[in-house]
């Protein structure tokens, strides 16, 4: 039998229980009801995927936050700050470094690869030491043993893991290896004593472009992890090709190779052709970071192809990357269309589909039937309605270079944009929302479930939406806006107002902790059939005297916190966004809203991993934000606002944006990014925020003074634009009103000195 598998599994429990349960112990301590029910859900887990066919599962995969943080504790890589806590109180330390508290500041959070999952960046030094100081792993393979299951555990590998730190001191994290190499190696005996027989490491480093340090760091550190007693070790690559990182991955000792062929199926030929003999290939056929069934004629022949090559025992089946990324079970979304629930497969649809794979392979003929059955329901997809429409695919045919222009330079446009709508030097605004206060949500909430008609919500909507106004007419803001408290979330709201999107009601992915999202599934052609945010902004502008600026999730952001339909190229699907979006702006234009932003906070991790790819994604990207922003009149001002602050990669794109006026948040790393602009000599208006709303600290009028002088260093006082950090919508009135307060004053107190 042709061994199947997975790399990891959801964690957070058919209806998140992992996340009820980590919420109640942060309110209360009880940290029995939380180990229980993590206990309770690996278990459930496990059985899951054996269920579903895995000869293995993997152990150690599942985490109370984050498996890199839970790599950095159980390698003693803590630092000094955490350890009184961790020492005296274990749990409450882990949380501590995950998340802050008692006085200590939590470790950075960052994006795991090209997903939207946050890992925490392990903070290290020089002379830092290691030591094998916990036994997570072996404690949760004992549990899946003694359910009689065959437990692989999952470790990040050294190289990924030193990869993924920082170091306090600016040293190089890799010149740890050494130290770090005999912690591993003493947690492999332990495994191997544990009767073992897999490990699997995950290096998904290797599907980067890796410097000689790097490539020289995984040589050693896998010629000494094969010393020692150890498991037998499965080398998981995942998210992209190896590549030219091929040879290097092939030739360390290592007993398997795990390899992406969802992203990168053109790999298998030059893999199949480099592996050594007795080496066992594990195959990502089945695509982990996405939601869509795999289509049997695409997978059937690199399947073939690899059977032929390696005989059965040393092929596996196993989904591309982890299953962290898909939601957990399609068979619970029973509110969505039946065509479009046949065409889904979440994390255990995944390991079925996989099983079917193995059994055909294997010869069973039921199971060739099936596989052809989903090939003709996958064929069926095409000629569903609203999957290709015709008025969709010629407007997009149809669409000109022009489009994606505005009418002049952006010099002209700022001439004439300050000549009919002047505002004063260093304007003041905010970047949307206003704090979503428990009556908007309980409101919404009722609205949803049909206890608040219509009408008596849309009061609530205005009057929120006046009261808004009022307040930032009463602190002295030059550009309003409306709140967006009929907003739940910058991208769900625009998909249900879209043709082409479907909601699950239980497809939740973790993003960090325990928070997860509900990404929309984009199955069809996108089109706008009828305006989607012109009525409110219009009505906002009605009751003041002031430009109250329209708000808009842009393209690209749309897309990458989606799920998107594989059988169209992502560039495609968000050009027809694009155009949706282009039709709302105009709408907003014809009402008199003068101006508008398009949010892309999602430009940047958008990114594809390696540089050879990059500049292509980030030309479609900006093309699609400028197919939206386009044809604009040169007195409408566009804004785009994103959230954070490396710029240095993506400043030519950022630039060929080509916005009157960009946002974004600065105050944390003291406006730092302006250096980017100012290297780039960036003409446009730029907002750097001076207030960071991911705190509840309010910061003073001088503060923000400062920042602002901080700015003009860098920039021209007619390009300053004065703004919060991000949306207001997790603060309360209590901490926004002074804070707005403050930011106006700044402003007015350093314009009295230009
Ligand atoms: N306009 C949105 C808001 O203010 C922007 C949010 C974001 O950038 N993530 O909430
Ligand atoms: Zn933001």
């Amino acid at each position: 039998m042709t061994r199947t598998t997975c790399l990891g599994f959801p964690r957070m429990g058919r209806r998140r229980e992992l996340k009820r349960a980590l919420e109640t112990y942060w309110r209360d301590g009880n940290a029995t009801a939380l180990l229980d029910t993590a206990r309770d859900l690996r278990a459930r887990h496990w059985n899951l995927a054996r269920d579903a066919g895995a000869d293995s599962v993997p152990v150690n995969d599942f985490s109370l936050y984050d498996h890199v943080l839970d790599t950095a504790v159980l390698f003693d890589a803590v630092p000094e700050r955490y350890r009184a806590l961790l020492a005296a109180d274990p749990l409450a330390g882990y949380f501590a470094m995950a998340r802050g508290g008692d006085g200590l500041h939590a470790l950075e959070m960052t994006k795991w690869f090209d997903t939207n999952y946050h890992y925490l960046v392990p903070e290290l030094h020089a002379g830092q030491r290691f030591r094998l100081a916990g036994d997570k792993p072996l404690a949760e393979c004992r549990e899946a043993q003694a359910l009689g299951l065959d437990a692989r555990p999952v470790l990040l590998g050294p190289v990924s893991f030193l990869k993924l730190a920082k170091t306090t001191d600016g040293s190089d994290p890799l010149a740890l290896l050494d130290a770090l190499l005999p912690a591993y190696i003493a947690l492999l005996e332990k495994l191997h004593e544990a009767g073992v027989a897999w490990v699997q490491l995950d290096e998904p480093c290797l599907t980067l472009d890796l410097d000689a340090p790097t490539r020289h760091a995984y040589a050693t550190a896998y010629a000494a992890l094969a010393l020692g007693a150890s498991p037998k070790r499965l080398l998981a690559t995942y998210f992209g090709a190896l590549d030219d990182n091929l040879a290097l991955a092939t030739e360390l000792p290592v007993d398997g190779l795990h390899i992406d062929l969802a992203r990168a199926p053109e790999q298998l030929d030059a893999v199949l052709a480099a592996l050594p003999a007795e080496r066992v290939l594990s195959v990502g056929v089945v695509d982990g970071r996405n939601i869509w069934r795999s289509s049997p004629r695409k997978v059937l022949p690199l399947l073939h192809k690899a059977l032929d090559k390696l005989g059965r025992d040393r092929l596996w089946l196993a989904p591309s990357c982890s299953l962290l990324h898909v939601p957990l079970d399609a068979g619970q979304e029973t509110g969505l269309p039946d065509e479009l629930r046949g065409w889904l497969a979440f994390g255990v649809q995944k390991l079925e589909e996989q099983q079917l794979y193995a059994r055909a392979l294997d010869g069973q003929d039921e199971a060739a039937q099936a596989l052809q059955a989903q090939a003709a329901r996958l064929a069926d997809r095409a000629s569903t309605a609203g999957v290709q429409r015709n008025d969709v695919r010629a407007r997009l045919h149809g669409l000109s270079a022009q489009a994606a222009q505005r009418r002049s330079a952006y010099l002209h446009r700022r001439a004439v944009q300050a000549e009919v709508r002047p505002l004063p030097l260093l304007p003041t605004t905010t970047i949307g929302s206003f704090p979503q206060t428990e009556t908007l949500r309980r409101a919404r909430a009722d609205h949803r479930a049909g206890r608040l008609d219509d009408k008596a919500y849309e009061q609530v909507l205005a009057d929120e939406i006046r009261q808004v106004l009022q307040q930032q007419e009463a602190a002295g803001l030059d550009v309003l806006v409306h709140g967006e408290p009929e907003r739940n979330d910058m991208v769900e709201y625009f998909g249900e107002q879209l043709d082409g999107f479907a909601f699950t009601r239980h497809g939740w992915v973790q993003s960090y902790g325990s928070r997860c999202v509900k990404p929309p599934i984009i199955w069809g052609d996108v089109a706008r059939p009828a305006p989607m945010t012109v009525r409110w902004s219009s009505y906002a502008q009605s009751l003041t005297e002031k430009p109250v600026k329209g708000m808009l999730t842009g393209p690209v952001t749309v897309l990458q916190w989606s799920f998107v339909r594989d059988d169209l190229p992502r560039e495609t699907v968000c050009r027809q966004l694009a155009l949706a979006l282009r039709d709302e702006v105009h709408d907003l234009e014809a009402a008199g809203i003068g101006i508008i932003q398009i949010d892309e906070p999602a430009l940047r991790e958008g990114l594809p991993l390696r540089h050879a790819e990059q500049a292509h994604y980030l030309d479609w990207a900006v093309t699609c934000f400028r197919i939206t922003a386009g044809g604009v009149a040169d007195a409408t001002q566009i804004h785009t606002h994103m959230c954070y602050s490396e710029f240095n990669a993506i400043i030519d794109a950022v630039a060929a944006l080509d916005a009157d006026v960009i946002s974004i948040e600065s105050s944390r790393s003291r406006m730092e990014l302006l250096d980017a602009f100012e290297r780039y000599r960036y003409p446009g208006g730029i907002g750097p925020g001076v207030y960071d709303i991911h705190s509840p600290r309010v910061p003073g009028r001088e503060e923000m003074a400062d920042l602002l002088r901080l700015a003009l260093r860098v920039l021209d006082p007619a390009q300053l634009w004065v703004n919060p950090d991000c949306g207001l919508k997790t603060r309360g009135w209590a901490e926004v009103t002074p804070a707005l307060n403050a930011m106006v004053a700044a402003a007015r107190e350093v314009r009295s000195e230009l």
